[in-house]
């Protein structure tokens, strides 16, 4: 191999240039290619003043090695930080619930503790603890189903209803019934596989393996950087010695030539033998027509909105002490999550501020990430003023919106990926595809999926 071309400059295309001046021989040459004037993509800390707030994402799941070891590899471990414990909220029509103790994402571990939740009926608490304790007559499946209709069958309509999908919305973007239970939360059904039911396989999930699990915790299961996911970023940039990094570099077109292909970008043509495509899906789709664009147009991904509000203390009376909450799609808000940054990442916010992250926008109804940055703040204010007292306007409100979002995990995802990634070698060999459209959506499952194809790509030599 005499090159390779990277293109997009987020943590996807930067973790596969930094592996590959690792693992590649000193003779290929290493470019990396990103139409904005800036790297990072998604993840962008922004700074202002005494504080600074995550555009993009703000944190990962800690016990998903791939990231902590790549920050370790690039010398940042010293920075890490764990998030602050504390009692998260849903909201409902009728208002905001505790999240009950010990559940993962949504699931009880201890049917009896679960009893006291505001969220169900007693009626619908004794038809929820007869299906734990007694499960209904079904055996695990055997290929990936949909997510929603899986734990329907398990622990009935209300809990998944007012509880799991509020949670998980926080997380996947999409419908969950549509989407893949294999690719979001395979433990489920491994667990129920193992221990014979979903309510026993969870009950012995080991502790780091609790996604979403609340409360009975004394550190937090996720993990960033003190001075923010920026600060990944950068390193990495300036960890890279022999990578060519060129901005506001657009790839526009891809062709294929004899010696591998041709990327037409607005800076001019530039051949490469080996190529990372970090792009979104209907790039993908554009640039190779002979893959299954049908995938590719599926993933299309849902856009947010995200405005951080910078409060004084005395400005703004909390409705609880605890580290934010979700929407279910009952509430009447468009709002569809609350993070108390000053609770769950301390160090980020002096002494004397509340600053809270609201995000916007659903799944088929994201208009508002379109509107000007007044009307997202006035519509985040005028749903948290619902909840809460706010007494003064906020010092400072920071709106962001990520048009290239969350792409949806449907049913068979996985079977799907795979299937594509046969069918490139095929048709486009040396051609790689990562980020968060294939492996999963977290940094970590972009980092993990990339670090070991490019590995991979140095063992074919
Ligand atoms: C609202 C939201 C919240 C999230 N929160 C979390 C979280 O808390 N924790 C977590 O683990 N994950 C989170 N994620 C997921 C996380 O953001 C992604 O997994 C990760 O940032 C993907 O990085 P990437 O490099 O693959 O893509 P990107 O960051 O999108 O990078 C792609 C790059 O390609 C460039 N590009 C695009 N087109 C071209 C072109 N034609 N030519 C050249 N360059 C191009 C873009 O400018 C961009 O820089 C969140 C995602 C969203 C949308």
């Amino acid at each position: 191999m005499r090159n390779l071309t990277i293109v997009g400059g987020g943590i996807t295309g930067l973790t596969a240039a930094f592996y590959a001046e690792r693992y590649l021989p000193e003779d290929v040459s290493i470019t990396l290619l990103e139409a904005n004037d800036r790297l990072g993509g998604k993840i962008d800390t922004f700074e202002t003043g005494e504080f600074a707030v995550e555009r993009g994402p703000d944190s990962y799941v800690f016990r998903k090695t791939a990231m902590t070891e790549l920050i370790h590899d690039v010398g940042l471990g010293d920075e890490l930080v764990r998030n602050g414990v504390g009692q998260a909220y849903v909201l409902h029509h009728d208002g905001l619930h505790p999240i009950p103790k010990q559940t993962v994402m949504g699931i009880p571990l201890d049917v009896d503790a679960f009893k006291q939740t505001s969220l169900l009926s007693e009626d619908e608490h004794a038809a929820l603890r007869a299906m734990l304790l007694s499960p209904p007559d079904i055996t695990p499946p055997e290929t990936d189903v949909s997510l929603g209709l899986y734990l329907r069958e398990r622990v009935g309509d209300p809990i998944v209803d007012r509880l799991i999908e509020p949670l998980l919305s926080g997380i996947y973007a999409g419908d969950i019934d549509k989407m893949s239970a294999l690719s979001t939360f395979p433990q489920f059904i491994e667990g129920e596989k193992k221990y014979g039911s979903l309510y026993e396989g969870m009950r012995h999930l080991r502790p780091e393996q609790r996604v979403a699990e609340v409360g009975a915790k004394k550190v937090g299961q996720f993990a960033s950087l003190r001075r923010g996911l920026k600060s990944l970023t950068d390193r990495l940039a300036e960890r890279l010695e022999r990578t060519e990094v060129i901005l506001n570099c657009s790839v526009e077109q891809v062709e294929e030539i004899e010696t591998g292909y041709r990327l037409l970008t607005n800076r001019g043509d530039m051949d490469s033998e080996r190529l990372v495509l970090t792009v979104p899906p209907r790039l993908i789709r554009q640039f190779l027509p002979k893959v299954d664009s049908d995938f590719l147009a599926d993933m299309k991904p849902h856009a947010t909105a995200t405005c951080s509000l910078v409060f004084k203390e005395t400005d703004i009376e909390l409705p609880f002490v605890g580290t934010g909450f979700v929407t279910s799609q009952e509430a009447d808000v468009m709002i569809t999550a609350c993070t108390f940054i000053d609770q769950k990442w301390p160090h980020a916010v002096p002494d004397g501020y509340h600053v809270l992250r609201v995000f916007l926008g659903r799944p088929g109804a994201d208009e508002i990430v379109d509107a000007p940055d007044e009307d997202i703040v006035a519509t985040a204010l005028r749903d948290l003023g619902g909840l809460m007292n706010i007494k003064a306007a906020p010092l400072q409100a920071v709106v962001s919106r990520l048009r290239d979002g969350l792409p949806p995990y449907a049913v068979f995802h996985a079977d799907r990926v795979r299937a594509l990634r046969a069918e490139m070698s095929r048709v486009y060999p040396g051609v790689l595809l990562a980020g968060i459209a294939y492996d999963g959506i977290g940094m970590p499952d972009c980092i993990k999926s990339v670090h070991e194809q490019i590995k991979q790509l140095a063992e074919l030599g």
